[in-house]
């Protein structure tokens, strides 16, 4: 190596010398530079050079550093090192045996550095803590530089001052916790070097001004090296010590520094992963907790169990504890406390594992008992009631901390961090999490938690509504049970109704004209049990139900004047006399229907219209904005079939079944007069314009609608006693609405308010002329077999012209017999004629006599009961 070295030395030297003369002889313009003169000086001066350099190593040492590139250096040094190994007897060994430190270097960065690399990944893969990695590192570089032994200061948040030895991976206490000795706040050597963040060498002996107690004993060794640690992102991750018996030197900085320089991006992305794997944790846990709210619906309890096992493994505690708010009693309580982590989930935690509490924990908890402290006591009583974090570094030095539970435990408390979980901007909840196992809680792990705290909000305020749903579904199941006993017929009606016999024939019933208010109450049930075996047949259909069902919808209709039992048989009596009367017109399924929903038809009705349930924010109306009580009038229908026994659909198949259940609701809500006037608006621009087809099923649906209409109206079209004798109830009905809003501060309309009774007659020719007559003239358009209908509806309204100009004759004359009372006294002789059980006619008024005969035969003797709907009508008609 000198040779060649020295050769080359040689020719540079020679080079110059030429290359200066050189410069003086262009001044002549005559001499070539460079080349050598002869062999024999060439070689003399080689060797001049060669004693030279020898006598002058500082020269040669100068000039190598100045002249020699140094990758030209290095590969020299490798090409010197390959040579020295191929002599086991070598001269690259220094004086105490130890290789040359460069060629170490180069060595170690060629062969042993790799495998070292490759040690150090694996172990970092394994524990990719910050600590470790810097552990691992400094072990690498007291190898690499031949150094005694050493020690690791770690800077908490690259605080120079907040220095901690730190012990290793071995160094752990019979806790398990790994011990970090915090350093004293005087200027030790270690603190110098992490604030000035340079290198330092220090040998015993050497008087230093900067460190007056000289370097620290460690273990007799007179020699210290120390490294900073600087992170990729400039902040101070820790101090290295090395030590040993030679000094150290330069190159000793350069190895250790090589390595950190390493160290930093390992440090990095050690950091990277670790912040990563902890984020994917989170998310992991996050999804959790949101399908399990979402998904299983889970208890109060096990959420509990899941946030703390997750709160614990989130900053690596030792215990977790979670306590609610009670803030009604400003208590602070926990039926789960304590969760410490079992080794199976220690396990499960290393490999990122689940969030469910384990079945163990769980079976623990059944047995605990409830704890229950005061809002401000201790320090989760603390953190409650200020919401701020406690974040304590020694529990046993803070006045808050309540010693009694380690007292009774004989666990252990030092750190504690103490996170307060908010919902709308109120404490529901505290978390404390119990001794981290390594160092204290640190500011990552407020962070860390901060975010897992809004989840734990949101979790548990929906666990707690999902428990309160639940307690309310069950109330609402023992309501319902309750109401079913009451609500739906007794064993003794269903026998009665057994043992009578559905007759064969029932003289007059399928006449338009029969009058319901002969019938009691039981007799109606036994009719409309008759008129449905009568339509439909027994075969497909099972008696019992069908008793059942009838009696049952009888009992569900409230006692109010008009919207009861007999206006719902009334109605079903009418489109039995309208199907009886139009064979073929409707289809099996839709009779059916049509049948059943008109019985069904105002079920539960309350005596007030839909507008009153809308002004008197009625939980119906919230439930159905638009035809509130008849959404419910179907509700209750199915309600009823679903009860025991009294489903008279069983035996349909399920595709039947599904139809007819659509035209009971779409009939149903056909009642509500609101939706008459479009109804009638496009069946007659069908007819207007000859489109009317019965073979769509649209155009069916609307001529349905409209028979709902004019059966639920039929009052309107009985004879004349029939119509006054509801006309009666239907008022007192509206004049028991207007008295209700008149309490609540409104003003009722004029159809409502007992006041305004003198123009009733008016108000009759107005919903006959504008409802009823139009709805009796449409559906006999496209059913001529229900003229009958319309006919008696007009003698009706001109029945009511008669009295309304009467009333107001008698108005202009100032008879002294004013409206109202005239009023009370067609009502009474129609209902006192009633009562003698005759005819009503030429007993009333004038021109009773010619009083609407035709009917009289069939009706009997009762005076009726019409004007259904007057009630919807007359708000919405215009
Ligand atoms: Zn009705």
């Amino acid at each position: 190596m000198w040779s060649g070295l020295a050769d080359g030395i040689a020719k540079l030297w020679r080079g110059g010398r030429t290359s200066r003369a050189g410069q003086h002889q262009t001044v002549n313009g005559s001499v070539t530079r460079g080349e050598p003169c002869d062999g024999h000086a060439a070689e003399s001066s080689v060797e001049q050079v060669r004693a030279f350099l020898r006598s002058h190593t500082d020269f040669l040492e100068r000039f190598v550093m100045e002249e020699v590139e140094l990758e030209t250096l290095e590969r020299w040094m490798i090409r010197s090192t390959q040579r020295a190994k191929k002599r086991p007897d070598t001269s690259a060994t220094g004086k105490n045996g130890r290789k040359t430190s460069l060629s170490r270097w180069k060595f170690c960065v060629h062969a042993d550095k790799r495998q070292m690399l490759q040690e150090l990944t694996r172990s970092l893969q394994q524990r990719p803590n910050k600590a470790h990695v810097l552990w691992e590192l400094a072990g690498c570089i007291c190898s690499a530089v031949g150094a005694e032994g050493y020690q690791l200061y770690l800077a908490e948040n690259g605080d120079p001052e907040m220095l901690g030895l730190y012990l290793g991976q071995d160094g752990r206490l019979e806790n398990g916790q790994t011990v970090m000795e915090r350093m004293g706040s005087d200027l030790t050597v270690p603190v110098y070097v992490a604030k000035t963040r340079e290198p330092l060498r220090l040998s015993r002996g050497e008087l230093d001004p900067r460190f007056p107690d000289r370097l620290p004993n460690k273990n007799g060794a007179a020699h210290a090296l120390y490294q900073p640690v600087i992170q990729t992102d400039g902040q101070l991750a820790a101090v290295v010590e090395l030590w040993r018996g030679d000094p150290f030197h330069e190159e000793d900085e350069e190895i250790a520094s090589s390595y950190l320089v390493w160290g930093g991006i390992a440090l990095h992305y050690a950091q990277l992963y670790l912040s990563m794997n902890k984020q994917r944790k989170l998310n992991d846990f996050l999804l959790a907790v949101v399908k399990s709210i979402f998904q299983d619906m889970v208890s109060m309890d096990t959420l509990i169990m899941k946030i703390m096992n997750f709160a614990q493994r989130l900053v690596d505690a030792d215990r977790a504890s979670l306590f609610l708010v009670d803030s009604r009693n400003k208590e602070l309580y926990a039926r789960i406390f304590d969760i410490g982590i079992t080794s199976e989930e220690a396990a499960d935690s290393k490999t990122g594992g689940g969030v469910s509490g384990s079945e163990e924990s769980i079976a623990k908890l059944q047995n605990s008992t409830e704890i229950r402290f005061p809002v401000g006591t201790g320090i989760a009583g603390q953190v409650a009631k200020t919401g701020e974090v406690l974040n304590i570094t020694d529990a046993y030095c803070d006045s808050r901390f309540n010693r009694t539970i380690d007292k009774l435990t004989g666990y252990r408390t030092k750190t504690i961090l103490c996170m307060p979980i908010f919902i709308r901007g109120n404490v529901i909840g505290v978390v404390q999490m119990v001794n981290k196992h390594c160092g204290c809680f640190t500011k990552e792990d407020e962070d860390a938690f901060e975010m897992f705290a809004v989840y734990c909000g949101l979790a548990l305020h929906h666990a707690k509504l999902y428990d309160k749903i639940a307690r309310s579904e069950q109330k609402y199941r023992v309501a319902l049970e309750v109401l079913s006993y009451h609500n739906t017929c007794s064993d003794t009606e269903v026998t009665r109704a057994q043992e009578q016999k559905i007759p064969n024939s029932i003289p007059g019933i399928e006449d338009y004209y029969f009058s319901v208010f002969k019938l009691d109450d039981f007799e109606k049930a036994k009719h409309a049990i008759y008129m449905f075996k009568d339509l439909f047949g027994l075969s497909r259909f099972d008696s019992d139900s069908l008793i059942r069902f009838t009696l049952t919808v009888r009992k569900n209709y409230r006692r109010v004047p008009y919207h009861n039992w007999t206006h719902g048989f009334s109605v079903a009596n009418s489109m039995y006399s309208v199907i009886k009367h139009t064979q073929n017109t409707f289809k099996a399924n839709e009779c059916l229907a049509l049948y059943i929903a008109s019985l069904c038809h105002d079920l539960d009705h309350r005596g007030k219209n839909n507008k009153f349930m809308l002004d008197t924010e009625s939980p119906l109306a919230a439930i159905y904005s638009t035809s509130t009580m008849e959404h419910h009038h179907f509700n209750q229908t199915v309600t009823i079939l679903q009860q025991k026994g009294h489903n008279i659909f069983s035996k349909l198949s399920s595709w039947e079944y599904k139809q007819v259940l659509g035209y009971v609701k779409h009939c149903i809500l056909a009642t509500d007069l609101a939706l008459f006037f479009p109804n009638k608006a496009k069946l007659s621009q069908l007819i207007a314009e000859q489109t009317f087809s019965w073979g769509d099923s649209e155009h069916r649906l609307l001529i349905q609608a409209v028979a709902m209409t004019a059966c639920d109206l039929s009052a309107s079209a009985k004879p004349w006693n029939v119509q006054v004798k509801t006309v009666k109830v239907i008022f007192e009905e509206f004049y028991e609405q207007g008295d209700a809003e008149k309490l609540a501060g409104h003003v009722p309309s004029p159809l409502m308010d007992r006041d305004r009774k003198c123009e009733l007659g008016a108000i009759q020719v107005g919903f006959l002329t504008g409802i009823c007559l139009p709805c009796y003239t449409l559906l006999c358009k496209l059913i001529p077999e229900t003229k009958p209908l319309l006919d008696q509806c007009q003698a009706n309204l001109e029945r009511w012209r008669q009295i309304d100009e009467e009333i107001k004759k008698q108005k202009e004359e100032k008879t002294g017999v004013d409206a109202l009372s005239f009023l009370d006294n067609v009502l009474e002789t129609s209902e006192k004629t009633d009562m003698e059980d005759k005819i009503s006619s030429g007993s009333l008024l004038e021109g009773e006599k010619e009083g609407q005969g035709t009917s009289e035969k069939n009706c009997i003797q009762e005076p009726s009961h019409q004007h259904s709907e007057l009630t919807h009508s007359m708000d919405q008609s215009p």
